[in-house]
């Protein structure tokens, strides 16, 4: 790592705010469900489809949590009033998860009430470890409930996810295999890239096996390069698996994947708690704090 990376991220939780939002812009639509709109129709044009996240997590409040699900019902709304090709994903602590399990549940519910009326798909993000077994409790009272309706991402940087893999597999489950963002001690978590990476793949291997339609969501070329061929071997049409691609990483990547014929989508989110989300791509790739520097500067000085 280099000392540039080391320094941007050392000084994350100081740096303030304002700049913080100017360097990651690039990740999320904007404060409004306009924005991500307007983003998902330019996605589309470009050949991709998305999935809409309203940016908000750890809410300690039950007024937050339902606050935020009268956001997603919004969103759900736009999605059928525009026809945007795009489903929704939600955090389970944005529902209420760390103030009761049950809590959280009863608002996932709210909004695959609606969204299966709609046929939308609604995928519940993976958070962090001290969440994993309650986010899948939610996710298999919900699912008894709202058959294919929802889904559940598998994160490939922890030990567990290859015997999860094998426990949840199955022709009806949709499951999103990420490397997975949150930094886990090594006794429950693989801290290796390459050992991250071949996880990654058996733990693809297993899902693709059973029948599972998967979202290999990565931008990491070897991986994509990789699971191409797994899908090749295994002889997959391409309606049974997608890539998935954050917003502002990599257009050149997604384009190389749509020109080749394969679904691709992208996470687009928006609104006013932007400030985890931006920390945690910066902290991921703090190239991007270089880059917006010398626009920063290089604006600074022509202006
Ligand atoms: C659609 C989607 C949904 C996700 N959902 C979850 C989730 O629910 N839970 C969870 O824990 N994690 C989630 N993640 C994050 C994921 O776990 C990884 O942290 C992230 O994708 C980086 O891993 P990578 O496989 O892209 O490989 P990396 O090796 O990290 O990245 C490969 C290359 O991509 C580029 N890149 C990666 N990140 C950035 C960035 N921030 N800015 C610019 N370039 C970058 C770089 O060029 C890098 O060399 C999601 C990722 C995607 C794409």
């Amino acid at each position: 790592m280099s000392l540039f990376d080391r320094a941007v991220r050392l000084t994350l939780p100081i740096t303030p705010r304002p700049l913080i939002r100017y360097f990651a812009r690039r990740y999320v639509a904007g404060d409004t469900l306009a924005d991500a709109v307007a983003t998902v129709q330019r996605l589309s044009a470009e050949g991709c489809c998305a999935t809409i996240d309203v940016l908000g997590e750890s809410v300690t409040s039950r007024d937050l949590a339902r606050a935020a699900v009268g956001e997603y019902l919004a969103v759900l709304d736009a999605i059928r009033e525009h026809g945007l090709a795009s489903n929704v994903s939600l955090k389970p602590t944005q529902m209420g998860l760390a103030i009761d399990e049950e809590f959280c549940r009863d608002n996932i519910a709210a909004i695959l009430e609606k969204a299966h009326s709609q046929r939308i798909f609604v995928r519940i993000d993976m958070e962090d470890s001290p969440t994993t077994d309650a986010t899948l409790r939610v996710y298999h009272s919900l699912i008894a409930r709202f058959p294919r309706g929802t889904g559940i991402v598998l994160q490939a940087r922890l030990r567990r996810t290859l015997a999860d893999a094998v426990a949840l597999g199955g022709s009806d489950v949709n499951i999103r295999l990420c490397k997975g963002i949150y930094l886990e001690p090594r006794e429950i978590a693989y801290t290796e890239r390459d050992i991250i990476r071949n996880n990654f793949m058996n733990v693809l291997e297993v899902l693709l096996s059973a029948g599972t339609y998967v979202g290999i969501a990565t931008h990491d070329e070897w991986l994509v390069c990789q699971s191409l061929a797994m899908v090749r071997r295994l002889g997959l049409p391409p309606d049974r698996y997608e890539f998935q691609m954050l917003l502002g990483v990599d257009p050149q990547l997604r384009r190389i994947i749509t020109s080749a014929g394969h679904r691709l989508r992208v996470y687009v989110p928006f609104g006013s708690h932007w400030y985890p989300y931006s920390v945690r791509r910066l902290r991921e790739n703090p190239q991007i704090a270089r880059v917006g520097l010398e626009a920063f500067l290089r604006g600074r000085v022509e202006s």
